[in-house]
């Protein structure tokens, strides 16, 4: 780690819930006492004693807890698996460039999310639910591989009661599901869409590439597309290059870009 990186600071780990077999939500307070101030959209760099560093995106902001939902795939998500109520955890953060919440205001929103994608995705939802009045027609689509994999189910049914249009559907249906099925792409082709909302996609890129094209195809402007973009990731402040997307540095320019910036890259996986 570079001398003009932040050192990690220590986190109290203050509730551990299980999201699904492979994905949970740690919720996190500064244990030096020190204030921390975070941005829906941006992220934290936690550190794994023994196994090393993740990005993880902030996924609630409450007061001086973060909460961050990780899903377990190697190394390091699976040493922060380990964690329980009272541990001390590194962090360093937030990082980033998160949704343009401020320049939203008084209009429309359009929020897109595949799986995990709509972690980054909560803080904003939240933000729209609590100054609701603050914004227009607000629809969420959510896509999922199937009804066992819903993240944050509470959550939809509380920004459902706070007017956000709640539309859920899965890629494969079963018993217990009553809703539609098929790719979040299908929900959003049919509904009607403000040309001048904002949009805001996060999830699997080939999901981001076709829904920022039906949304294009609806008239959205461009201008008011956003995504948010994962590559792998060493620093996150912006000096190793790793996370090197064309011109930007994800970690520094990102993670959320405007549409136009990204585009091209969409389908580009490392540089
Ligand atoms: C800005 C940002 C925000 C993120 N937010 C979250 C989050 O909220 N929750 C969450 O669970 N994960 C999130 N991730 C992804 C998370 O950082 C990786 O899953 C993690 O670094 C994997 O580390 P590992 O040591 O556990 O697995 P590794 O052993 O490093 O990797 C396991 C597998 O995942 C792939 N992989 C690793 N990192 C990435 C990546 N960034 N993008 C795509 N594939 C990758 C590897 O190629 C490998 O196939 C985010 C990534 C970024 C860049």
């Amino acid at each position: 780690m570079s001398l003009s990186q932040p050192h990690p600071r220590p986190f109290r780990v203050c509730a551990v819930s299980d999201q699904l077999e492979d994905t949970w939500t740690v919720e996190l307070a500064p244990a030096d006492g020190k204030r921390v101030v975070a941005a829906p959209g941006q992220f934290n760099m936690l550190y794994a004693f023994g196994a090393g560093e993740a990005p993880i995106s902030v996924s609630r902001i409450h007061a001086d807890v973060l909460a961050h939902t990780i899903r377990a795939v190697g190394r390091v998500t699976r040493g922060l698996r380990q964690l329980v109520v009272g541990d001390t955890v590194g962090l360093r953060g937030p990082f980033g460039v998160g949704w343009p919440v401020e320049t939203m205001s008084g209009g429309d929103v359009v929020v897109v999310a595949g799986g995990l994608g709509i972690a980054p995705l909560r803080p904003v939802l939240d933000t729209v639910a609590r100054e609701r009045s603050r914004f227009g027609r607000v629809q969420l689509f959510y896509g999922t591989r199937d009804r066992a994999s819903l993240l944050f189910q509470d959550d939809l049914k509380t920004w459902t009661q706070q007017n956000i249009e709640v539309n859920v559907i899965v890629d494969r249906g079963s018993p217990d599901w009553r809703g539609p099925v098929g790719f979040v792409t299908q929900p959003l082709e049919a509904a009607t869409i403000n040309r001048s909302a904002t949009a805001l996609i996060c999830g699997p890129e080939v999901m981001m590439r076709f829904a920022a094209g039906t949304l294009l195809r609806k008239g959205l402007n461009p201008e008011h597309l956003h995504l948010s973009i994962e590559r792998n990731m060493e620093c996150g402040t912006g000096q190793c290059g790793h996370c090197q997307l064309g011109p930007y540095l994800v970690c520094r320019d990102g993670p959320v870009f405007g549409y136009d910036a990204v585009s091209d890259c969409l389908a580009i996986r490392e540089l």
